[in-house]
């Protein structure tokens, strides 16, 4: 079961509320590319922090996943079979599929 992830808009592209440790909230605009090997979708919180770090790559190829976070890197190590960021595109496969028709 997928978790609920809340989905808005920024500058009218699709974008993700993602909660982090501390409990705040933070807006990722998303972008998704189809490549030979599967999907990759980029999320980018709208920040002034100049060093980018609130973005993050997950990509799937349709079987497995994966993401560019500490959390998922340490995910064996913390216990956890996930990370945020692949929950929250998870949760929107079916939305896709319904714009899809
Ligand atoms: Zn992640």
């Amino acid at each position: 079961m997928n978790p609920a992830v809340p989905i808005t808009t920024v500058d009218g592209r699709p974008a993700v509320e993602i909660v982090n440790h501390e409990g705040e909230v933070w807006t990722y605009a998303l972008a998704a590319e189809r490549g030979p090997a599967g999907w990759t979708c980029y999320q980018v919180a709208r920040t002034d922090d100049p060093e980018g770090a609130h973005r993050h790559t997950v990509r799937t190829n349709g079987q497995s996943w994966e993401c560019s976070c500490p959390a998922w890197r340490y995910r064996r190590r913390w216990n956890r079979t996930s990370c945020k960021h692949v929950d929250s595109v998870r949760a929107l496969g079916p939305w896709l599929k319904a714009l899809e028709g």
